[in-house]
């Protein structure tokens, strides 16, 4: 017989050690997980635990009878991997889509951003199409970089499933307007709320988000879209990195804008959909490629105003202990002076 005690204890401290080097959840997870396999095997093999009233035979024998070890081990191994998979789906579902309060109502093109780590954000407006999407899809999959999908409402409505991937994916995903108007001219009151409030209502019923980021067709703010969406506490993205990809039909030519305007929290613009995007779907690689060259990071637009919103943070922070330091100093200065 084997030492099952010892097991069961190798089991919790492999627990822990997960526990303590991931996420908290996976320290709630897996008891309950390892809690559930020792039940799983006490029933198929008929091995005591510590929950039974007979005790544990502890002979010397136990290592001639590593069998039980490896049986339980496959099955702790196997429960490790579930958690893991159950925390990865757990991390998607609670993946954050909310944009730091002094973002809210805001218009951002791009972040400057005084960190030496190197983030930039790709965005992909019009979509979701046919095609050119879930290719675009599986090349940020395969590059493991999460991005953000501004969708148009009616362009979702017919391809509801590749919203769902977008979002299944760990992508953002956020709203563009339902018919994509880009007119200057001043639009009605109840058509921009259609406009904005069918596409958000669409998104919520097909992905269960809430997105507060808006992006106003052809970057135009001044017809009442961008106002109402601000209204809403939406912040209204625009982006500094145009790859002029709706005009340019060339995958060298769009790959060489967007490489000449990066910047250090900069916001590119790409399309993956409103027209043929095949051009966007060949130089996305290339895109890529070339960004992580010039030593770039990947994040979506919630990611980089969290990072921009965490170092004007910290510079706030670090103004008032200088202001208190100062004070401090002059109200020492005048305590020596009057001794003086
Ligand atoms: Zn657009």
């Amino acid at each position: 017989m084997t030492n099952l005690g010892s097991l069961s204890r190798q089991g919790k401290s492999l627990a822990t050690v997960i526990a303590a080097s991931g996420s908290f959840l996976i320290g709630m997870l897996l008891p309950m997980e390892i809690w559930t396999n020792q039940e799983t095997t006490t029933k198929a093999t008929t091995v005591k635990t510590a929950t039974n009233t007979k005790p544990i035979n502890q002979s010397a024998n136990n290592k001639e009878t590593p069998l039980e070890v490896i049986k339980i081990s496959s099955v702790v191994a196997k429960k490790i991997n579930n958690t893991k998979q159950k925390l990865r789906e757990l991390e998607l579902k609670t993946f954050n889509f909310s944009v730091p309060k002094r973002f809210q109502s805001q218009t951002v093109k791009d972040v400057t951003l005084n960190s030496k780590q190197k983030v930039i954000s790709l965005t992909f407006d019009d979509g979701p199409w046919n095609n050119t999407t879930e290719q675009i899809l599986d090349i940020l999959k395969k590059h493991n970089i999460r991005a953000t999908f501004f969708v148009v409402g009616q362009h979702l409505n017919v391809r509801q499933e590749i919203g769902k991937k977008i979002v299944e994916e760990g992508h953002v995903i956020a709203n563009h307007t339902w018919n994509h108007p880009s007119k200057s001219s001043k639009m009605s009151s109840d058509r921009i709320k259609s406009e904005i409030g069918r596409t958000a209502d669409l998104i919520y019923k097909i992905t269960g988000r809430t997105t507060n980021l808006f992006r106003p067709p052809g970057g135009v703010l001044v017809n009442g879209l961008a106002d109402y969406a601000k209204e809403r506490k939406h912040t209204v993205v625009l982006w500094s990195a145009d790859s002029v990809d709706w005009y340019y039909r060339s995958a060298q030519k769009i790959t060489k804008k967007v490489l000449n305007k990066a910047s250090n929290g900069g916001i590119v613009l790409l399309h993956d959909g409103g027209g043929p995007r095949g051009h966007v779907v060949e130089a996305l690689p290339n895109i890529i490629a070339g960004l992580k060259k010039q030593g770039y990071e990947f994040v979506t637009i919630p990611e980089l105003l969290t990072i921009k919103d965490r170092e004007l943070h910290q510079e706030e922070l670090a103004k008032k202990t200088e202001s208190k330091k100062q004070e401090t100093n002059a109200q020492t200065n005048k305590e020596q002076a009057n001794k003086e």
